[in-house]
């Protein structure tokens, strides 16, 4: 198991063939930091077989896949597909699938578990809503979602910690600019700690935990500082080289 960062981008519905090059720039700065940091981004599925084959060797990922190995299911991808494209990692969970397609924490595991059935590496986000955080329910509410999402049996057994990562983000913090305190982060990622340590023994104490939710190059290096924060989930700061490079290189010093 490294202890570097992972530092993932989630590219959401954006990107196009143009955009290669933006992928070409990350993947060759990431492999002259020869290992400090891990660094992968989660790509529109169009774009996952050309910027596999333009960078090899550098995590390309998908960010969901259908919970099924395969069947009548119009329009979805499955884990095999992905990885038979070239995909090594997928996000699954992510609150924008969770809420615009109703995804439960049933689901999100089902996903979890395809996932590592076709060896593709997981990024499980969970996060609270505004609402929750302002109630106070926010850790009680994020360990719930973890205890429920969490992959389990065969598919888990044996991809614990390597193949597996948490992605903290507080709903109300994607794409707003907002961030939770120091001491909230800390708060979330020691709960989460012990909920996977919980679930999987000793191999759950290195599962690593990002937090996602308006990683900035301005706020990069205060967040890796938090202990128990194992790297980051990047949306909007991942689609140029010019603005996730500074977040990469915060994550391996
Ligand atoms: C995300 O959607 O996973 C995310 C973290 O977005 P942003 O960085 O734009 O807040």
């Amino acid at each position: 198991m490294t202890s570097a960062k992972l530092v993932a981008g989630n590219w959401k519905m954006h990107g196009t063939s143009a955009d290669l090059r933006e992928v070409q720039a990350i993947a060759d700065a990431a492999h002259a930091l020869d290992g400090r940091v891990e660094v992968a981004l989660c790509l529109p599925a169009t774009l996952i077989h050309r910027a596999a084959e333009a960078v090899p060797g550098f995590p390309v990922g998908a960010q969901d896949i259908h919970m099924a190995d395969q069947g009548a299911h119009t329009g979805d991808v499955c884990a095999a597909m992905l990885h038979d494209a070239g995909a090594a990692l997928t996000i699954v969970g992510h609150s924008e699938r969770r809420d615009a397609h109703r995804e439960d924490n049933s689901c999100v595991r089902a996903k979890a578990e395809a996932a590592l059935r076709s060896d593709l590496r997981v990024i499980l986000c969970v996060g609270e809503s505004d609402g929750e955080r302002g109630s106070g329910r926010a850790v009680e509410v994020v360990c719930g979602q973890l205890d429920a999402s969490l992959p389990g049996g065969e598919a888990a057994a044996g991809a614990v910690p390597d193949s597996l990562a948490i992605a903290y983000e507080p709903i109300w913090a994607i794409g707003t600019g907002k961030i939770p305190t120091t001491e909230d982060i800390a708060e979330m990622h020691r709960a989460l700690r012990q909920r996977l340590l919980a679930a999987y023994g000793d191999a759950g104490g290195q599962v690593r935990i990002l937090y996602g939710g308006s990683v900035k190059p301005s706020n990069a290096a205060e967040i890796f500082a938090i202990p128990d924060v194992g790297g980051a989930l990047v949306g909007g700061a991942s689609l140029r080289a010019a603005d996730f490079l500074p977040i990469v290189e915060a994550a391996a010093r």
